[in-house]
């Protein structure tokens, strides 16, 4: 069986963003994605309007089962939704420390809506932080992570929090023709990749390349490698993207 990405993400039913956008991803990357389903969103290309957290419990039962039968090499995780959730996928992570682990913390939607109390939840992705493989923050989530505005420091001060590599994704900053990503491994600088910045809001663009990496990752490409892949892979999911309704964000157009 191929390898497998156990994640840690929410239902979101626009099927744009969430544990939809990691299946998908994941598949398209040559791995099996398996899902532990930390919530049940309510939402729509357009706008969240609520959703409920699954109990830490049933939480880590869903992933201990599919420990015992897939061959799990990767976890990655997206939407949380509470601290708690945030805790119990700590526990488990503890209890498998030969698992490459991709954190994607999120805090908000793309399209605003609240996925969760993002002061509570920034204290306790303090202590995912040195558990993570990699970290794929965009520029709201490093700042709200570090309390640093200026990129570089908010970046090495995630390595002094414990990170171990951290990919800084620039979606949000103000750049009106281009988007730059910047890979860091141990503090230092290893890659920036540069694209064409693309007209429109995109649902689940972050989630998708943290999976793909996940999914890359779990086959054994090197952190570098399954970076690069992952961003030419979602640059093409985003330039065939589908647009539900006129002021929907964009859908990216997995396979
Ligand atoms: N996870 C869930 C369940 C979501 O609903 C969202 C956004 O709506 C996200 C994650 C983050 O999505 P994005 O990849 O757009 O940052």
């Amino acid at each position: 069986m191929r390898p497998t990405v156990l994640c840690f993400s929410g239902l979101d039913p626009s099927g744009g963003a969430g544990l939809q956008a990691d299946i998908e991803a994941i598949g398209q990357s040559g791995a099996h994605a398996a899902i532990a389903c930390t919530a049940l969103t309510v939402q729509n290309s357009q706008q969240v309007f609520g959703f409920t957290a699954t109990p830490k419990d049933l939480l880590l039962a869903q992933a201990n089962a599919v420990v015992q039968d897939l061959p799990i090499t990767c976890v990655k995780s997206g939407m949380l939704g509470t601290t708690d959730n945030i805790a119990a996928l700590a526990v488990f992570l503890r209890e498998h420390p030969n698992y490459l682990y991709v954190l994607d913390p999120v805090l908000v939607a793309n399209s605003g809506g609240s996925l969760g109390n993002q002061e509570t939840l920034v204290k306790a992705f303090v202590e995912l932080i040195p558990l993570a493989t990699l970290i794929t923050p965009n520029t709201v989530e490093l700042r709200a992570l570090t309390g640093e505005q200026d990129l570089e420091q908010a970046a090495q001060k995630l390595f002094a929090m414990g990170a171990q590599a951290v990919l800084v994704k620039g979606g949000h900053e103000d750049t009106p023709d281009f988007i730059r990503n910047a890979l860091y491994i141990k503090g230092e600088l290893i890659s920036a990749s540069q694209c064409p910045r693309l007209d429109g809001e995109y649902h689940g663009s972050g989630c998708s390349l943290a999976s793909y990496i996940a999914g890359r990752l779990a086959l054994g490409d090197d952190l570098k490698v399954a970076v690069h892949h992952a961003e030419v892979w979602l640059f093409g999911a985003l330039t065939s993207a589908e647009t539900p309704v006129p002021n929907g964000q964009k859908i990216p157009k997995r396979f």
